[in-house]
């Protein structure tokens, strides 16, 4: 057996090749019968991709085909529905070679909590990691491992520019929404709409914004 993660490339190049193989073009409405059973055929050859996680909704352009073969729809729908089967489940399984691709490169990573089960669902986003662990996982992670930082933040949104409106509050480092680091503070101006307070502010790497009321409330409740 092969190598991968959730589905097999080698085997979904190969289906993919065989159902693009079909000749889609029809003289006669009696040589359907022939296509139907050569589209059966081919589809059931995907089981190769992964016969565990094979998702079933791929055959359904083959069973609109062979139903309407069945209903004995005319010529040009049948040759429509060919053409429509071929088309869609070459699509999706060029969808599953890519996203067999985004586990070798990072763009979808092992969820933590579902390590040991050959569900498709144990394969996320990166950013979802942190959010998950601490949603799901159980026990928290252990505090020495998560750095803290105290940084200098206005006390209320209205500080009126006074240095007495700022607090000094000491935070895990980490991102609440996605629990990746948070960003290096630097001094920067706070502006309440007339005064303007020089406090500490960061940028996080990845992109969620901690506002000044969250960081507030976020301290509040860790205290
Ligand atoms: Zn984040």
């Amino acid at each position: 057996m092969k190598e991968y993660n959730i589905y097999d490339i080698e085997a979904c190049r190969a289906a993919v090749q065989r159902i693009q193989a079909i000749d889609t073009a029809v003289t006669i409405k009696a040589k359907h019968g022939l296509k139907v059973w050569e589209l059966r055929n081919a589809v059931e050859s995907l089981q190769a991709v992964n016969y565990h996680l094979f998702n079933p909704d791929v055959y359904a352009p083959f069973y609109r085909y062979r139903d309407a073969w069945q209903r004995q729809e005319k010529k040009t729908r049948l040759d429509d529905f060919l053409q429509y089967a071929v088309r869609d489940i070459v699509k999706d399984l060029r969808e599953l070679i890519e996203m067999e691709h985004m586990t070798h490169d990072g763009r979808l990573v092992r969820n933590p909590l579902y390590e040991s089960k050959p569900h498709l669902s144990e394969w996320i986003e990166p950013d979802r990691v942190g959010w998950m662990l601490r949603t799901f996982g159980g026990a928290p992670e252990p505090e020495t491992a998560v750095q803290k930082r105290t940084v200098s933040i206005p006390a209320l949104s209205q500080h009126c520019g006074f240095a007495g409106n700022l607090i000094s509050v000491t935070l895990r480092w980490v991102c609440p929404v996605c629990g990746g680091p948070r960003g290096e503070p630097r001094r920067v101006l706070s502006y309440d709409g007339s005064r303007r307070l020089t406090c500490d502010g960061w940028e996080n790497p990845c992109g969620h914004v901690d506002t000044y009321a969250d960081v507030r409330k976020e301290y509040l409740e860790s205290a």
